[in-house]
């Protein structure tokens, strides 16, 4: 988080007919420009180009023999699975391969929770009140599967280190309904938060009233940097099991920001029991994914070192459109202390905190002048930020001009927002 000079609210009023000046000229440039969601730019995906060709005609038999083009391997080949370890943190016979939404994944454990109850559960969860923990601000998707199968969610105040470990602690403890918690431990989407090992450990020795809690371990930014050096998480497994709840996580990731956002790789890596669990759970929805997206993924990110190569070229490509949009809030909001943001090391957004109940408002002048942003609110359970503050920033699809314009757009609006407040 960028530091904070004190508030000069009342100077920033006295400039309001200059700020409204400025904002119909930007109205009447025109703009049609959408920082709304973290989808890559059309040249991160010409970076996997190779795989649009991959695995080739003829090239259709993976290492054990599998003819990838018929049914089967509900688990996803070994050596798919094998890419993935260091990502998840698991062995390769403790990893699922899904399709191409880890999602998807997660909507999936959500449900057959629900119904089915985890390799844990006395019986299905939907039997009783579900309650979820939302770190917030968190990701929108995350808080729509609760809404949509009525688990009730608790917002958990999200610090500089991950969610404030005090707070769930305490919950967990005393309300056997809490059946998960959400947590997208680095890069966190919108804020960039990386969960420190001392957050990581609370998460993994906690006691829960619950004995079937599970952690939705969302490492979706898992290889997702901006510059050269990866931030390291501790392994959230490991510690689970090490703590005497091996069961506690469930793990997610995707291919999706790392080659085709709609054509990737879903992955889940967790305890074997909680394979063999999901595994025939998906028995009966599926006779297998698609194996031959797995047998061109392998062929193209090859190992590890692969897919560390490709996330450096997107890194060159990302790292400059976060850098201008800082760059412009700093320059155009810094000295008036009325804002904070973000300054992520990796993942896809950053995160602007405008005053109290200016939030909506900002996204609306926005709108007005052609700039989409994420709607004010969809950080929240509910939509509802109780403080109306935070806005999610989401620099990677436009180009760098169009970023410019769009950060200059969004500060003036900020501005704008709190000189008529004021
Ligand atoms: N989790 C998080 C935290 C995300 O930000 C996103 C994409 N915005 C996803 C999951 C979606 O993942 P997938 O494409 O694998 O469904």
């Amino acid at each position: 988080m960028a530091a904070t000079p004190t508030p000069r609210l009342s100077e920033l009023h006295a400039m309001r007919d200059q700020l409204q000046t400025r904002y119909a000229a930007l109205k009447a440039a025109g703009l049609t420009l959408n920082m709304a969601r973290g989808k890559p730019a059309s040249d991160q995906l010409d970076l996997p180009a190779e795989l649009m060709s991959l695995p080739g005609g003829a090239d259709f038999t993976a290492k054990d023999g599998t003819d990838c083009r018929n049914y089967g391997g509900l688990q996803g080949l070994a050596e798919a699975r094998q890419l993935f370890t260091g990502v998840l943190g698991v062995p390769a016979d403790q990893i699922i391969i899904g399709d191409n939404s880890s999602l998807a994944l997660m909507h999936d454990c959500v449900a057959f929770g629900l119904l089915k109850g985890t390799c844990d559960s006395q019986g299905p969860w939907v039997a009783s009140q579900t309650t979820f923990l939302c770190p917030v601000p968190g990701y929108d998707r995350h808080f729509a599967i609760c809404e949509e199968f009525g688990i009730k969610m608790i917002n958990v105040p999200l610090k500089e280190d991950g969610p404030d470990m005090d707070v769930v602690e305490k919950l967990v403890a005393s309300d056997p309904t809490i059946k998960g918690m959400w947590c997208v431990p680095k890069y966190s989407n919108p804020t960039g938060t990386v969960y420190s090992d001392q957050v990581i450990e609370r998460l993994a020795a906690m006691k829960t009233a619950a004995p079937d809690f599970r952690l939705f371990w969302d490492n979706a930014y898992a290889v997702h940097h901006l510059d050269g050096k990866a931030a390291e998480i501790a392994n959230i497994i490991e510690r689970c099991a090490q703590h005497g709840h091996p069961n506690r996580a469930y793990v997610f990731s995707s291919t999706s920001k790392i080659t085709l956002a709609g054509a990737g790789l879903a992955v889940f890596g967790s305890s074997p029991a909680n394979v063999k669990w999901l595994l025939a759970r998906m028995n009966q929805r599926t006779i297998g994914s698609d194996k031959i997206n797995q047998l061109r993924h392998v062929r193209f990110l090859k190992d590890e070192a692969g897919l560390a190569a490709l996330m450096d070229r997107h890194a060159a490509i990302l790292k400059p459109k976060f850098d201008k949009v800082i760059e412009i809030f700093q320059r155009e909001l810094g000295e008036w202390g009325i804002a904070h943001w973000t300054l992520p090391q990796g993942g896809y957004f950053i995160s602007l905190d405008v005053p109290a109940g200016l939030a909506k408002r900002v996204v609306q002048l926005a709108k007005e002048a052609g700039i989409v942003l994420t709607p004010a609110g969809a950080t929240f359970p509910y939509n509802k930020d109780p403080e109306d503050r935070n806005i999610r920033i989401a620099p990677s699809f436009p180009d760098l001009e169009e970023i410019s314009q769009a950060a200059e757009g969004v500060a003036l609006c900020v501005l704008l927002a709190a000189a008529e407040s004021a």
